[in-house]
């Protein structure tokens, strides 16, 4: 049961966690072995609701694009699609497109605008098939804040492509202007001031965030808050989410830095400053633990622990994650809300994803079978017969795959695969983080010294071998 706050009113203490809500393994974990466990905030600790927030976002930026920057009216005309645009995407810019990449840097879709190429022209704008991702050319979607920039783009691209709006610049300077405006609305306060005014529209209060917070607290772990959001900012979400009174939330950290500019925070070198008591008054700052940027090492340095004795919850694929792990060697959970929002959507289609695995297995088998009949040079109608059975057996795999992806995103489908490949995105989360899950209070459902597990990693060969199979 979903309660009026977008979560579940029920305790998450003593039951077993429903697939949803698990926590995925990447690497072996070993909670005894982490002194202390620090927070992103927002869209790990905060839970916005994306769509009043990305919507919002959407709307004020079409209005500085109009005021400030001399775009047309008609860009006014333009509908937030949620669905526009999911994380991992990546924009090129040059072409005016989003991108869906493989695992393996395959581009698998190309949006331009409200129309999908077709394999051909696909293959004509990206002879290589591939890309240097690394390039100006393209920017990464990685995280939810980024969705409304994905929707603006191919709304206005769309526009354009049919005559009702004349860009009168580049796509790229399109995109760098859409860009350009989104940042200036995080950073300048009007996002934030309307958020402010009304939290309880933009954020999902989880009713086990503090229980589980103060589980690990009194295990012995030292908790951290380390978000790139102000202070004042910061204390307005927090006081909201953790609630009772001003700055009570403060009780549930030992250390709390605001302000932190990730990823700079885990290479460049800082000394972070304290934030004076009273100053900002929704952060009393009354145990002197509060400050405002500084470096990973100043962060260290004031818990007492260091390297792989941390483990960092946050969101954002790089500026959490990557960095946090392969600059300073700490440990990473991920928070990925749209693991819930899948395996929830694909757990009524159970059965049909067993179906869709036994008819994969069938194929496999058909095809190793056309390959013996071949070197045997079986005759005619018997190679017929089988010809027809992989016919159907590719029908009922296209037909399975339809009603799966049916209930996924319209335009992009599964955030974590394409096809039999993961998804860029999905190649990501398990490479860089230890552990993911949809929210940190699913933590809770595990005993605090939980030992989490890695699954067994199969090669491809050894599918015919192991007892697993
Ligand atoms: P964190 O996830 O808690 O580290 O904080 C994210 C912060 O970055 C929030 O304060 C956001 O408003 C801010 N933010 C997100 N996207 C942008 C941007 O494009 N420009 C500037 N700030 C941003
Ligand atoms: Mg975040």
């Amino acid at each position: 049961m979903t309660g009026p706050t977008g979560f579940s009113a029920a305790s998450a203490a003593g039951q077993a966690p429903a697939p949803s809500r698990r926590v995925f393994t990447n690497r072996n974990l070993r909670m005894t072995s982490i002194a202390a466990m620090g927070f992103d905030m927002d869209h790990t600790l905060a839970v916005y609701d994306t769509d009043n927030f990305n919507r919002l976002c959407f709307e004020l930026a079409i209005d500085r694009l109009v005021r400030d920057k001399g775009y047309p009216e008609a860009v006014r005309s333009v509908r937030w699609d949620p669905a526009a645009a999911i994380r991992g995407l990546l924009v090129d810019k040059r072409l005016g497109n989003l991108l869906k990449v493989d695992a393996h840097g395959h581009i698998t879709r190309v949006r331009h605008g409200f129309r999908f190429l077709e394999k051909e022209e696909r293959r004509n704008l990206y002879p290589r098939g591939r890309i240097r991702i690394g390039s100006g050319r393209y920017r990464i979607f990685d995280t939810l804040f980024d969705l409304p920039e994905g929707s603006l783009y191919a709304s206005i691209i769309d526009l354009a492509e049919h005559g009702a709006l004349d860009l009168g610049r580049s796509r790229r300077a399109l995109f760098d202007d859409i860009r350009e405006t989104v940042d200036t609305l995080h950073a300048d306060g009007s996002l934030k001031s309307r958020i402010v005014a009304d939290l309880d529209r933009y954020f999902l209060r989880d009713p086990d965030l503090v229980s589980t917070l103060r589980r690990h607290r009194e295990v012995g772990t030292k908790l951290f808050l380390l978000t790139n959001s102000e202070a004042d900012y910061t204390a307005a979400v927090m006081d909201h989410l953790v609630g009772g009174p001003r700055g009570s939330w403060e009780d549930l950290f030992d250390l709390v830095v605001c302000f932190a500019r990730k990823p700079g925070f885990f290479v460049a070198r800082g000394p972070g400053q304290p934030v004076p008591a009273g100053e900002i008054p929704r952060m009393p700052n009354l145990r002197g633990i509060c400050y405002v940027g500084g470096d990973a090492f100043f962060l260290e340095r004031k818990l007492g622990c260091r390297g792989d004795g941390i483990l960092y919850w946050g969101d954002h694929t790089y500026g959490d994650i990557l960095r946090s792990k392969q600059s300073v060697g700490w440990r990473t959970a991920m928070i990925v809300p749209e693991v819930e929002e899948e395996i929830e959507a694909l757990t009524p289609l159970a059965g049909r994803r067993r179906e869709l695995a036994a008819v994969e297995e069938l194929l496999e088998e058909l095809v190793l079978e056309q390959d013996h009949l071949a070197a045997a040079g079986a005759d005619q109608g018997v190679r017929e017969d089988l010809e027809r059975r992989l016919g159907e057996a590719l029908g009922q795999r296209a037909r399975l795959q339809r009603q799966l992806r049916a209930v996924l995103n319209p335009h992009w489908e599964s955030l974590f695969r394409e096809g039999r490949a993961a998804s860029r995105f999905g190649r990501q989360i398990m490479e860089f983080s230890c552990i993911y899950t949809s929210r940190v209070s699913n933590l809770l459902k595990y005993p605090a010294d939980k030992f989490f597990a890695r699954p067994v990693e199969v090669l491809p060969h050894e599918r015919w071998g192991l007892p697993e199979r």
